[in-house]
């Protein structure tokens, strides 16, 4: 099969006016070739992209969309996800995940990094529509960890004997954010493998930093508030990226997710400390919750590599990375589609290194195509 479009992005930027893409049956590019009249070919009105990579999803929590209310500060969001998650029957949640699931497929993600607190998603898994980086997390914000390590580590485990399916499905344990993991579960986490691929919930709301700066502010009341005594905290005098990044060995690979409030220093430190760093951006999930958005410009002036997230219909009215763009394009219109389309696809793979097989148009990858109209409407049509 022979494709064309009005433009078409690689995954990495624009291919030149009068390409043309060769499909196999399989969705595999088997080459590009400059347009001559005696080819038959499918010419489409838009752009053709790869298929998005959603590198920052909670499948598990998508029973909870539309139960809480925007605006909220990250504290009082976080205690109520605490509170009202478990108030659902299993069927409940089966029936919103599935749903969550093919709306996501219909918005073109062919790979998710899926945070789970539980084994709930493996249903997903074995679905075999998409790959897979399942993200254990292990949270525990005490100096005696070890019975979170263990209630993580079984669910990995569970993660790890999921039946194998065609799709690429992998697991690894993270720690959920600085504000609720210790430096001692921080160091169990590292050790169980120091090579392991970390997404963590980073600078999300100012009161983090407050806390690891001060041991001052929202988290500290948050900590007292659901018993947690913090006494052996001694707070570092940095930000917390600053601190905890010295509880992980510097070969892991991390992801890290939000970066609201994040500077350009932590940047620094972040991009030479580790050789391997990705920026996820969640912007919807943001506003939801915060009100607010990253400074997104000094991100593109310091970032070496950012990536889209969706976050969980918790915090989110949809799980589409075409919607995050849309809502970054609006906030800032001087971004370009080719910049843009870049962190949705190319850097979303390599963050959860599936850019050998997906994330890119180039002969060999199987990235699923997609057709979009960003200057007409937010539909995205899959064209294999
Ligand atoms: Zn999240």
């Amino acid at each position: 099969m022979l494709l064309t479009a009005t433009r078409i992005h690689n995954g990495k930027h624009w291919l030149p006016e009068g390409t043309v893409i060769e499909l196999s049956a399989d969705g595999t590019i088997m080459a590009l070739h400059d347009y001559t009249p005696s080819m038959d070919v499918q010419s489409y009105n838009g752009i053709i992209c790869p298929g998005f990579v959603n590198t920052h999803c909670h499948l598990e929590l998508s029973h909870m969309k539309g139960q809480l209310p925007e605006h909220t500060g990250l504290v009082p969001f976080l205690r109520n996800v605490a509170v009202l998650r478990n108030n659902y029957t299993q069927e409940q949640k089966i029936t919103a995940r599935s749903a969550a699931f093919s709306h996501m497929l219909a918005n073109g993600i062919v790979a998710v990094g899926d945070i789970a607190n539980t084994a709930d998603t493996i249903d997903l898994r074995e679905a075999d529509k998409i790959h897979f980086h399942t993200f254990v997390e292990a949270i525990g914000f005490s100096e005696t960890p070890s019975l979170q390590f263990e209630q993580a580590q079984s669910v990995l485990q569970q993660f790890a004997g999921q039946k194998q399916v065609k799709k690429i499905t992998r697991q690894s344990m993270v720690p959920h954010a600085p504000y609720s993991v210790s430096r001692q579960l921080f160091s169990l986490i590292d050790k169980l493998d120091e090579n392991a691929l970390i997404s963590v919930h980073n600078q999300e709301c100012r009161a983090e930093d407050e806390y690891y700066l001060l041991k001052e502010g929202e988290i500290r009341d948050l900590l007292k508030a659901v018993g947690i005594n913090d006494d052996f905290f001694i707070p570092s005098g940095k930000s917390s990226l600053q601190t905890y990044l010295q509880w992980l060995s510097p070969a892991h690979p991390v992801i890290f997710v939000h970066n609201t409030f994040t500077g350009r220093v932590d940047i620094e430190v972040a991009q030479t400390l580790l050789e391997n760093v990705y920026w996820c951006l969640c912007p919807n999930a943001n506003l939801y919750i915060e009100n607010t958005l990253p400074d997104i410009p000094m991100l593109v002036e310091e970032c070496k590599n950012i990536c889209i997230g969706t976050d969980s219909l918790a915090s989110n009215n949809s799980l589409s990375v075409f919607a995050e763009l849309l809502t970054i394009k609006q906030h800032y219109p001087s971004l370009d589609w080719e910049v843009l389309l870049r962190w949705a696809t190319f850097n979303g793979a390599r963050a959860l290194q599936l850019d050998n097989i997906i994330g890119s148009i180039d002969p060999g990858k199987a990235p699923g195509l997609l057709l979009i109209n960003p200057e007409v409407d937010e539909r995205v049509t899959i064209l294999n």
